[in-house]
């Protein structure tokens, strides 16, 4: 790929096309390249690379030949200029292996500015993907994939990486420092609507667990009573009583963990012999109750439109604050239950 080096400058040049008119400069390299495949995949290098747009200081003086004119582009953004130039060469197979997240995070940058969502799409879609697959991604990382996939609108990986991301934390997302330190080109009120989401999806298992607390707590069949206080007994003791301090600090996966802890010995077969009927109220084990919190961690479906506004999206289910205001008044009551077991 390093077909001539100018040893007075140090300066690598990788030719990407042999009669390209531009020269591209970046760090310590130089790249020939076509203005025009440049110009196709990037309205930004369009402008900049017509005659009439060249500014003084951007074209310089040291052209390879007389008729080519020089860029110099921000050092850090090499990586990424290398990868995007070379797939608006076709050469696909220069295009670089799998680039580490750093050069990922960078690659983002360098396509929100020089606006090439369409050129990147698929190969940034490829490379977020097999980082995934690689497995052991940091929440640091994953933020800075979900803002490439969201560069890239990449509906399902923003969708994804949002849920998981959100899932991670116990804490409002909003009061993550390194998401607040680093918004990348995220909208405003971005972080607030993670938080939304993570809400809704939260206050929807919470219904969940506490459902069968306030059809038995009506109940007066003495089985019921039992099979409620050993419920509210297993809840507490998985540490995922509503308003406890210990629920507090759970994260998602963490509250399904601890539901997977549950004995099935909270449970009851005094279902099938309640009289009054109200005993299915339980789930019957610790499977169905999973199932169905499982049910609402998946159903948290987002995407671009959700994420920057909410209002925007119509493919999902607008907010959640009917649901905050049921789920004070459920708290209400299994405060109150509580406090009778
Ligand atoms: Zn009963
Ligand atoms: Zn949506």
């Amino acid at each position: 790929m390093f077909c001539s080096t100018k040893p007075s400058k140090k300066m690598m040049t990788e030719i990407l096309d042999p009669d390209g008119d531009v020269t591209i400069t970046c760090g310590d390299t130089s790249f020939r390249v076509c203005s025009k495949a440049l110009s196709l995949a990037s309205p930004v290098f369009a402008v900049m690379l017509k005659p009439s747009s060249f500014r003084e200081g951007m074209l310089t003086g040291d052209a390879e030949s007389a008729n080519s004119a020089v860029i110099s582009l921000p050092e850090e953004y090499l990586d990424a200029f290398r990868m995007f130039a070379n797939l608006a060469h076709h050469r696909l197979s220069d295009a670089g292996d799998q680039p580490s997240v750093v050069q990922l995070d960078n690659l983002a940058l360098f396509i929100a500015k020089y606006d090439c969502t369409n050129m990147m799409k698929d190969r940034g879609n490829t490379w977020i993907s097999r980082t995934l697959a690689e497995g052991d991604v940091s929440q640091e990382q994953l933020w800075l994939l979900l803002h490439l996939a969201y560069v890239l609108d990449l509906d399902t990986l923003v969708s994804n990486l949002s849920r998981t991301l959100v899932q991670s934390l116990a804490e409002r997302i909003r009061d993550w420092e390194y998401a607040r330190a680093n918004m990348r080109t995220f909208p405003d009120g971005f972080l607030a609507q993670l938080d939304h989401i993570h809400h809704t999806m939260t206050v929807d298992m919470e219904e969940t667990m506490i459902k069968p607390i306030i059809a038995l707590s009506s109940s007066s069949c003495e089985g019921c009573r039992a099979m409620l206080s050993n419920y509210i007994r297993g809840l507490a003791a998985a540490g995922i009583l509503r308003a406890t301090n210990k629920y507090r600090r759970k994260s998602v996966p963490q509250i399904l963990q601890s539901v997977a802890t549950f004995g099935d010995a909270s449970y009851s077969i005094h279902a099938a012999y309640c009289i009054e009927g109200q005993a299915s109220a339980i789930p019957q084990n610790k499977g169905a109750l999973l199932d169905s919190l499982r049910y609402h961690t998946e159903r948290a479906q987002m995407c671009q439109g959700c994420l920057t506004g909410g209002e925007n999206c119509r493919k999902h289910r607008p907010g959640g604050w009917k649901g905050a205001i049921a789920i004070m008044s459920l708290l209400a009551l299994v405060v109150g239950v509580g406090a009778i077991c």
